[in-house]
């Protein structure tokens, strides 16, 4: 229950163990067309450039930039959180003249901050931001922050590492044009591969550049080739991670028997028995409410408490992991992942119970023998009518 790698579905390991067959085989090239369909219902697009990406998360961000940025090309990356704060990075390293909005740690993008930068810089070509900030749990406004992109003639960059599966990802409704994701969230697959979507605005930009993509690999160009997105015939760019993709398949197919709409309730729901239970305990969360990730739940460590002596006796008293404060917040939040397969009313109860067991032996500030009734009188009064078999 940490901020991911999340629990793999048994379904996803499974599918995996099947014998490797040929990049090129038409079998395989027919479980890649699935594998795009699944994909353009798991983003809501019909963009024809919907692939994964043969690389974690981090890898889908940099295909992102690479392919968009051009050196000395203005871009705007909106920071609230460390992967911002990698976009950052990747726009400096591909040469772009930088403009940096900035926000507090919890907080969300500021559409009024966005808004100002692209007045003051009418030459800016792209606009980066995190949908979901795992480093803090906040949720941004995408659809507002793309058409703010957009009225001002900028394409957009947009992580969803995080929400994927979780929150709603409209990227057809939101018109944003260069998404990412990764595997290990709330799609619980395994880590290692990055879900893309390019708008046709996309795809026009990387085929009308002025200079070569710097990177070989992360070339959409030639990966094209491979995908087909372009044309239905493939060629060799590099060879496909087989069974990894087997996996991702299992997984988006897990998630469309369940339904977009049912897996967002899913996470909502377990987030707010959650909630309070954390609440009933007096602990307190990070996020405003309005912008909480039901998936990702910063918890504020108590006065006088060692976090990280928290984290181990959870780990090695109850196998339960949870995750640690990043940059800024390192040692004043928790992160309790509820994602994918790991979302459920029973881990919810036993993440609460732990936590109680081991906070109260540590004599914490905590409120005992509440949490428990208050999350399960939650859990009652919206049953878990969706949990995975
Ligand atoms: C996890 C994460 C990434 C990086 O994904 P990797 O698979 O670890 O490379 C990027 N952005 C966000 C918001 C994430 O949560």
């Amino acid at each position: 229950m940490g901020p991911g790698p999340s629990n793999v579905n048994p379904r996803v390991l499974e599918a995996m163990s099947r014998p490797t067959i040929g990049h090129l085989d038409p079998e395989f090239v027919g479980m890649m067309d699935e594998l795009k369909a699944l994909l353009n219902f798991a983003f809501q697009t019909s963009n024809p450039l919907t692939i994964p990406v043969s690389g974690p998360g981090s890898a889908g961000m940099e295909t992102c930039f690479v392919n968009l940025v051009e050196p000395g090309d203005t871009v705007v990356v909106c920071q609230n959180g460390v992967f911002g704060g990698r976009m950052r990075e990747n726009a400096e390293r591909c040469g772009a003249s930088l403009v940096l909005v900035d926000d507090n740690w919890g907080a969300p993008v500021d559409p009024q901050k966005l808004e100002d930068a692209l007045k003051a810089h009418p030459e800016a070509k792209i606009v980066a931001f995190v949908h979901a900030e795992t480093s803090t749990g906040a949720q941004s406004d995408a659809a507002t922050l793309v058409d703010l992109a957009r009225a001002h003639d900028c394409l957009s960059i947009v992580d969803t590492v995080t929400s994927l599966g979780g929150t709603p990802v409209l990227v057809d409704e939101w018109g944003a044009d260069a998404v990412y994701s990764g595997t290990q969230k709330c799609l619980s697959c395994i880590p290692g591969l990055s879900p893309l979507s390019f708008s046709e605005r996309a795809v026009k930009a990387v085929q009308s550049r002025k200079t070569k993509v710097q990177s070989w690999f992360l070339d959409l160009n030639l990966v094209m080739g491979y995908w087909g997105s372009t044309t239905s015939k493939r060629t060799y760019h590099h060879t496909a991670p087989v069974n990894a993709l087997y996996g991702l398949h299992e997984a988006l197919s897990v998630l469309k028997e369940e339904g977009l709409e049912q897996a967002w309730t899913r996470h909502a729901a377990n987030h707010r028995a959650l909630k309070a239970g954390l609440e009933a305990m007096g602990l307190e969360l990070l996020v405003r409410e309005k912008h909480r990730l039901p998936q990702l739940n910063a918890v504020m460590v108590p006065d006088g408490v060692d976090e990280a002596a928290v984290r181990s006796r959870l780990l090695t008293d109850f196998n339960l992991e949870i995750g640690a404060g990043l940059g800024t917040l390192a040692g004043k939040v928790w992160r309790i992942g509820l994602m994918g397969y790991s979302c459920t009313p029973g881990n919810v109860l036993y993440c609460i119970s732990a936590l109680e067991t081991v906070l109260g032996s540590l004599d914490a500030p905590i409120q005992r023998g509440a949490a428990l009734a208050g999350a399960e009188s939650h859990l009652a009064a919206h049953p878990p009518e969706h949990v995975i078999a």
